[in-house]
């Protein structure tokens, strides 16, 4: 078994990666939707978060994530208490895909700041996905969002270079998707070999 990180800022393509990685055989972890699931209503993590930051972070008795990311963002001890809630939820459903994978999986877990927190996983190699910001910027155009949002994300992220320094394999996405495919299945082939030496 292999546990790769894969890595890369907005618009990079990340999830683009992930999806053909999928196609080739690997078990795809997606880590901001796990962050969603383990505070879905009713759960262990929903009434604990409640427990600690109160009714004022529901809406519609929900989880408000813009409203709770406010609260933590602006008190680093606030963002600690939620932390301490999050992460072993996260690395818990996490063990469980691994425990339900087979023994020979390559397992990718995508993680949009996994610069930014990179002491907190270990990971057997780390893939980081790159893009030039204009590439990147136009991608996020197309999705909508606005220049003044998407110059927020960016700006709030690590850089290229920094995932690139804690990266085993860089995937350079800023041409078509059959570029793109081919560079995912360059990288594919150098996970299985070192997923068979392992
Ligand atoms: P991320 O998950 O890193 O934010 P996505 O994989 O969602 O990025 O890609 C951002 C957008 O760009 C999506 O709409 C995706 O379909 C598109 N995209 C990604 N890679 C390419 C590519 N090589 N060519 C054209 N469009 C792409």
């Amino acid at each position: 078994m292999l546990i790769v990180g894969l890595t890369g800022g907005i618009g990079s393509g990340k999830s683009t990666v992930g999806s053909i990685f999928t196609g080739l055989g690997a078990v795809v972890v997606d880590s901001d939707q796990i962050a969603r699931e383990i505070v879905e209503r009713g759960s262990e993590g929903f009434n604990s978060v409640v427990a600690e930051f109160g009714d004022g972070v529901l809406k519609d008795g929900e989880i408000n994530r813009s409203a709770l990311g406010e609260i933590v963002f602006s008190d680093p001890s606030k963002l600690a208490k939620l932390e301490a809630i999050t992460h072993p939820l996260i690395r818990k459903a996490f063990s469980q895909v691994v425990e339900k994978s087979s023994k020979d999986s390559i397992i990718i877990n995508q993680i949009p700041l996994l610069f930014e927190s990179k002491h907190q996983y270990n990971f057997d190699l780390v893939i980081a996905v790159s893009a030039t910001e204009s590439v990147r910027v136009e991608r996020l155009l197309a999705r909508g969002l606005s220049p003044a949002q998407i110059q927020a994300r960016i700006a709030a992220q690590a850089s290229d270079d920094q995932r690139k320094s804690i990266a085993d394999y860089v995937i350079e996405n800023s041409g078509d998707l059959s570029v793109l495919t081919q560079e995912v299945e360059r990288v594919w082939h150098l996970l299985v070999s070192a997923n068979k030496t392992k």
